[in-house]
């Protein structure tokens, strides 16, 4: 495995040269973060675009700015409210981290997004990578950067040898990505670095052809593109089953389904879940719990949800009920009646806004 590569001044200079280069020809210029741009503007587009396609984000992206504006609304809004603007994106840490480093950026820096990179990285949810992208896209500062998509390139045009997350693996590409970031111009360049890794160096059928490094690049002279970066060894994802229970009312000609809060952390923290019981002997004691007597039950098909650590197999079960006589339709900060007949602004999970999509339109 080689372990660090120090490239010439002239070659590094020649790589930079033909991407900024290529960005002026063919690079993405008119992404809406890339209009008006700020690091706040950056920031955001930056955190939906992990684990996310460009054309999934822009809805969401032009949502959440028309919402928060500014890092002061972001850090003023409800976390409600928030993890709302992110129902659908995934990952909801990253929304949870943007609220916390937001109220950070209003009480200790004046609601100014910092600009010194130790201060960014110090923020939740940003890692070095983004930090120096949001630096240098938005305030063209020299910072390199190294997301997925870069090491993509740096790994096949060096013949860097490991895989995403294996610590020799990063630490030779930031090297590189250090020697080859210019001084000048880093915004142009790091934004096509992402851009070639996205659109032309892509992980299954990389068109060299259309590449503007494709003359030094070590992979394509030894044909060995589909061989780096190298896979991860595979670990198999344990397999876990659940029953998710949604009581159904009828109140005053309105449907309402019975949703809690999870707690702030674990799987879908923070977002409304129905009820979750491992066996269908525990309904009874679940009902009882929040006043609800059962009439009738249907159990809907079985769905999977993927985490990136284990696979969850949900079965439905929707539970016509009705209230224990004398008491009242009652809700607190952990328990709401959701109207299926009105758009809620709460933060969903995954699995409940495909059940209620599922309650609205088939049952
Ligand atoms: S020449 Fe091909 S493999 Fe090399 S960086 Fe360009 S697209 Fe990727």
């Amino acid at each position: 495995m080689n372990s660090s590569i120090t490239i010439k001044q002239d070659s590094a200079q020649q790589f930079s040269q033909q991407v900024v280069n290529w960005y002026h020809k063919q690079g993405r210029k008119h992404l809406p973060w890339q209009q008006n741009k700020t690091p706040y503007r950056v920031w955001i587009s930056e955190i939906m675009l992990q684990q996310t396609q460009v054309a999934t984000v822009i809805p969401y992206y032009q949502r959440f700015m028309e919402s928060f504006p500014t890092i002061t609304d972001l850090a003023n809004a409800a976390e409600d409210n928030v993890l709302h603007h992110w129902t659908g994106l995934g990952y909801y840490a990253r929304a949870r981290n943007l609220h916390k480093a937001a109220k950070i950026i209003r009480d200790n820096f004046n609601g100014e997004f910092p600009q010194n990179i130790t201060d960014v990285i110090a923020l939740s949810g940003i890692g070095r990578s983004t930090a120096g992208a949001i630096l240098s896209l938005a305030l063209n500062q020299p910072q390199p950067i190294l997301d997925g998509n870069v090491k993509r390139v740096l790994a096949r045009c060096y013949l860097v040898d490991g895989y995403n997350g294996l610590s020799k693996f990063d630490k030779t590409l930031w090297q590189l990505s250090e020697q080859l970031t210019p001084t000048q111009d880093t915004s142009y360049y790091n934004q096509a670095m992402m851009d070639l890794g996205a659109t032309v160096c892509t992980r299954t059928k990389p068109n060299c052809e259309q590449c503007p490094l494709q003359y030094s690049c070590l992979a394509k002279a030894a044909d060995l593109q589909s061989e780096y970066p190298q896979k991860k060894p595979k670990k198999k994802i344990p397999e876990k089953n659940t029953i998710m229970v949604i009581p159904r009312i009828q109140n005053n000609n309105n449907e309402l389904v019975l949703m809690e809060k999870r707690p702030p952390s674990g799987i879908w923290g923070g977002l409304w879940c129905f009820y979750e019981i491992a066996e269908l002997e525990q309904l009874t004691t679940l009902l009882t719990k929040v006043n609800l007597k059962p009439i009738a039950q249907q159990q809907l098909t079985e769905f999977r949800h993927t985490f990136s650590h284990f696979h969850l197999d949900i079965t439905p079960l929707v539970v016509d009920c009705e209230l224990i006589s004398n008491q009242e339709v009652n809700e607190n900060n952990q328990q709401q009646w959701y109207n299926l007949q009105q758009e809620n602004n709460v933060g969903l999970a995954a699995s409940t806004k495909k059940l209620l999509t599922l309650l609205t339109t088939t049952i």
